[in-house]
């Protein structure tokens, strides 16, 4: 099996292309480079090679990299096109928690935000954390969620063109959130998503009184990612998973591609891949799409 080398910054700069020249000079079998998007994002196609040259090829471009603000992949060259997207939302498809600015806007996002952070971490469990956290905001008005939705959430750069993208070449995309319909069903719309899933939000009378059970948690998100697989019939192998939560662990080791988002440490260190500079875009310079390529549907 051969390989592919791909590396990225989040704009163009002379460090890329520096890098992109260093990558060819040092990695054994290196070929010709082909830019994805001028200066910023580049390809080289790496030959087949056994473990101990891939693990070498990996210190190679950590050593190189350094502190550059650039990513890298090393991916099999086969296959790189994926069938089915399936994306965490918060903190991954928007650049907030949900459940943060909804906290905020009642005046306690530290003590709702201090349960996230550790529930991302994977120090707490998923479902008893968003319990918890539900605790701490029942009664809220239901006009108060609206107006989080529509004041504090923002879609993350390149969201529209890794969905409009990845959907106008023929693939099947999905929001899985361990948030809530009242955000997916918006927040899909705004990228482009076919299809959502998300939990439920109980109101009576207009306030918060609860979620539905059973939350959809990190099992959920795999199982998930296993039923539109199977009613797509795609091979797991034409999957690609993104997400930044330690939620997000499983359904990102079950998918052909998993990354790593901007991800907290532990999830960043199990993924396949991790984009820790580059915005999503780069989830299609992995795929092998060019930047004139990028479509937003
Ligand atoms: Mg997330």
């Amino acid at each position: 099996m051969s390989y592919v080398l791909v590396l990225m910054a989040p704009a163009p700069g002379d460090d890329v292309a520096a890098l992109v020249e260093a990558a060819r000079a040092t990695l054994t079998g290196a070929g010709e480079v082909r830019w994805l998007a001028p200066g910023k994002a580049a390809e080289i196609p790496l030959p087949d090679a056994p473990a101990e040259r891939l693990a070498t090829w990996h210190e190679q471009m950590a050593e190189l990299i350094d502190e550059q603000s650039v990513d890298y992949a090393i991916l099999p060259a086969e296959n790189r096109r994926k069938r089915l997207l399936i994306a965490d939302m918060d903190s991954t498809i928007i650049g907030q928690e949900c459940l943060d600015e909804v906290a905020g806007a009642v005046g306690i996002k530290p003590q709702v935000a201090a349960i996230t952070e550790r529930a991302m971490r994977g120090e707490l469990n998923f479902e008893d954390a968003l319990r918890e956290r539900i605790g701490l905001l029942l009664g809220l008005p239901e006009a108060s969620l609206a107006d989080v939705l529509e004041t504090r959430i923002t879609l993350n750069p390149g969201a529209r063109e890794l969905v409009g993208t990845m959907r106008a070449n023929g693939a099947v995309t999905i929001l899985v959130s361990g948030g809530f319909t009242f955000f997916t069903g918006d927040v899909a719309g705004r990228a482009g998503f076919d299809t959502h899933r998300g939990n439920v939000l109980l109101f009576d009378d207009g306030k918060l009184t609860g979620v539905a059970e059973p939350i959809l948690g990190r099992e959920a998100k795999r199982e998930t990612l296993l039923q539109q697989a199977r009613a797509h019939n795609i091979p797991l192998d034409d999957v690609l998973a993104v997400g930044d939560g330690a939620n997000d662990l499983a359904m990102l080791e079950l998918a052909g591609l998993g990354v790593a988002y901007h991800a907290k440490p532990v999830v960043a260190a199990q993924a396949d891949t991790s984009i820790r500079h580059c915005d999503l875009t780069a989830l299609l310079y992995l795929q092998g799409y060019a930047q004139d390529a990028f479509t937003t549907g």
